[in-house]
């Protein structure tokens, strides 16, 4: 064993060198069924107004307000997409359908419960209003409205208003490519039988899942000998087209741990070591062309916090989202959650809604090799370094993952 040369840095420090050091990716545009789930680059204008015509919102039929009370004869009928295309005549009515356009002349849709048809007349309501069930132009967007902020993810009403305003292709930020690599003599491929000593690579798995949810294009590398050589063709071969490299293990002190100085003889290395619990061996280094690495300490729980803390964000960032970290709330802790005396910790907790409130339990054991702690947690709460720590009662800000 050899001592560190890295200098433990500060959590959020870290965290801000990370973000700094990420950049934003280019803009390609695509079309609408490929758009799911990315982000959008630019602004979105509204070229024209929304409706575009004036549209029913009922079926009934269209008259003049100035005819209330009166016998109408229904001279046609305006349905969807198929308009009455002349201009209404006073003393006249036309049968609309929902979505039908509003014929010239007409400035009032009666509703079909309230009017009483006789043959080919109509008798509409002592009192009408103009303007009443129909959708205006431009109701829902003015020309010049801003539809859409760059930086908001595609989701359904967005692609739904994107196609309404008759978009096919939206401009979205790329999304970073990922070369994701285990290192590790120990390590087999899952499914296959460990020998003595050995265990299944399942970082993979964790981080492949974990990048995707943030958006990533995985490149999955496998797994890497803790030897130098062929760790660094590995990772000169994969950074050819990957925009970040993510690796787990071989970043703590031992002799086999060979991630650093490979990173360090490729580009800078920013962070070596933070203060952070799990995870202070998180190594994070940027190489030529923008290009990042972020070095995962092994043990699955550290791989996937550090992940949360450092990872995720940049790779937000470099999809140009506008929100890049996971919502926080108030949560009340139903434990005494002691803290680390020299670093942040980030403690895996469960919740459960008391009235209006939600309670924090805490997943027992915070080992960072027991994955067990954070399969099913909802939330990370976050316990400063020092000798304070919570107690039990007490409301802590908590990085939501998903809610009960
Ligand atoms: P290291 O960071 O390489 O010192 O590894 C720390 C611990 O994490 C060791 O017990 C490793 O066996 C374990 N570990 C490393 N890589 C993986 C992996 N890909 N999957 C599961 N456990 C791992
Ligand atoms: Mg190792």
């Amino acid at each position: 064993m050899r001592a560190s040369a890295y200098p433990l840095i500060d959590a959020d420090e870290a965290a801000a060198l990370v973000l700094q050091h990420s950049s934003v990716l280019g803009v390609e545009r695509i079309e609408l069924a490929r758009s799911v789930g990315r982000v959008l680059a630019e602004d979105l204008i509204a070229e024209s107004p929304l409706p575009a015509f004036p549209s029913s919102a009922v079926d009934g039929y269209a008259v003049r307000a100035a005819d209330a009370g009166k016998t109408l004869r229904v001279v046609g009928e305006s349905a969807a997409g198929r308009p009455f295309d002349s201009s209404l005549p006073a003393g006249t009515a036309a049968r609309i359908l929902t979505g039908g356009v509003v014929p010239d002349g007409a400035d009032c849709i009666v509703m079909v419960e309230d009017v009483h048809v006789s043959g080919d007349t109509v008798t509409v309501p002592a009192s009408l209003r103009a303007g009443g069930n129909f959708h205006r132009i431009g109701d829902d967007l003015r020309e010049g409205d801003r539809i859409l902020s760059a930086g908001a993810q595609l989701g359904a009403a967005e692609l739904g208003i994107a196609a309404a305003t008759g978009r096919a292709e939206l401009p979205v930020r790329r999304r970073p490519r990922v070369a994701l690599m285990s290192t590790g003599d120990e390590l087999v491929e899952v499914g296959r039988t460990p020998g003595r000593g050995q265990i299944p690579d399942s970082n993979r798995w964790a981080l492949l899942a974990a990048l995707r949810e943030a958006g990533a294009d995985v490149d999955v590398l496998g797994i890497a000998p803790d030897e130098a050589e062929p760790l660094r063709r590995v990772v000169v071969d994969a950074l050819k087209e990957a925009d970040a490299l993510v690796t787990s293990g071989g970043v703590s002190v031992g002799t086999h741990d060979l991630v650093k100085p490979l990173l360090e003889s490729l580009g800078t290395v920013h962070v070596g070591r933070v203060k952070l619990k799990p995870g202070k061996p998180f190594t994070f280094a940027t190489l030529a062309d923008h290009r990042v690495a972020f070095g995962l300490p092994g043990f699955p729980v550290s791989s996937l916090v550090t992940f949360e803390v450092f990872v995720r964000p940049a790779l937000r960032k470099m999809q140009g989202f506008a929100q890049l970290h996971r919502p926080t709330l108030a949560v009340r802790l139903a434990y005494d959650a002691k803290p680390t005396a020299d670093r942040t910790e980030y403690q895996r907790v469960v919740l459960r809604r008391e009235g209006r409130e939600l309670v924090a339990e805490t997943t027992g054991s915070q080992s960072s090799s027991r994955l067990m702690s954070l399969a099913g947690a909802h939330a990370l709460v976050r316990i400063p370094a020092g000798d304070q720590g919570f107690k039990a009662g007490t409301v802590v800000e908590a990085l939501i993952l998903s809610l009960p």
